[in-house]
C-alpha cells in the first residue's frame, strides 16, 4: 500500500479502525522511488560527518527503552537520545511479550558478565496517547488479525494500548516478575502524549 492514501473517510469503512485508534494512515511518498533511497543519501552524510566516531557498546544514560514503534514516538527525539545513549526496543505498542523478555534477560546476563556487582541498568516501558494497538479493540480488525497470525481472537483485545497508564503498569509489574531478568535490573512505567511531546512517570523505577 505504499502509494496509497487512506483518507478518514476510507479509514471509517476500514471497519472503524480510524476512530479505534484516532490516527489515519497517508503516504508521502513518489511514485516508484524506493522508500529507503533518501534515507540512505543520510547515511552517507552521517557517516562522512563522522557521526558513527565515539560509539560505545555500554549505553551512557544506563537506560533500555522499550516502546512502540509508532514514527511519531521515536525516542531519539522526544527522550533526545543521541548514538549509544540507550538501548531501544521498539514493537507494536511497546508492549513486554515473552520475546521482550528474553531479550532483556539476553542484556541482563551480558551485563553480569561486564559488571560482576552494582546496579545494571534501567528498563523503561513507554506506552503512549492514541496508539494504533487500539485498531485491536475493533471486532472486525481483531478477528481478520486473529486469522491473518493464527492466535486465538480473545488473547489480542489484551494487546491493545487503550488506557496507556494502565498497560504500561501490568508491563512493568511482568518484567519485574520475570524469573529471566536479573533483579540488578531496575523497571519503570510511563506514558509518552504525543500531543503535549510530554512524558509522564506512572510507575517510578524499582525491581
Ligand atoms: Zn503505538
Amino acid at each position: 500500500m505504499s502509494d496509497e492514501q487512506l483518507t478518514p473517510s476510507m479509514a471509517a469503512s476500514h471497519g472503524g479502525v480510524g476512530r479505534a485508534t484516532g490516527f489515519e494512515l497517508e503516504s508521502r511518498g513518489q511514485p516508484n522511488a524506493s522508500h529507503i533511497e533518501s534515507a540512505l543519501e543520510r547515511n552517507r552524510a552521517f557517516a562522512a560527518a563522522g557521526g558513527h566516531q565515539g560509539a560505545v557498546v555500554f549505553p551512557k544514560l544506563g537506560v533500555f527503552v522499550i516502546t512502540c514503534l509508532d514514527p511519531r514516538v521515536d525516542p531519539a527525539h522526544f527522550l533526545g537520545l543521541g548514538l549509544s545513549d540507550a538501548m531501544v526496543l521498539r514493537n507494536v505498542g511497546g508492549r513486554v511479550t515473552p520475546a521482550v523478555i528474553n531479550d532483556v534477560a539476553f542484556i541482563s546476563q551480558l551485563g553480569e558478565t561486564a559488571l560482576p556487582d552494582g546496579p545494571l541498568f534501567e528498563v523503561a516501558v513507554i506506552h503512549h496517547t492514541q496508539c494504533g494497538t487500539g485498531a485491536l479493540a475493533d471486532d472486525t480488525f481483531r478477528r481478520r488479525y486473529a486469522e491473518r497470525v493464527g492466535v486465538d481472537e480473545s488473547t489480542l483485545l489484551e494487546q491493545a494500548v487503550l488506557d496507556p497508564a494502565a498497560t504500561v503498569t501490568r508491563d512493568v509489574e511482568r518484567l519485574r516478575s520475570a524469573a529471566a531478568i536479573s533483579p540488578r535490573v531496575t523497571v519503570s512505567g510511563h506514558v509518552y502524549d504525543v500531543v503535549s511531546g510530554l512524558v509522564q512517570t506512572v510507575v517510578p523505577a524499582g525491581s
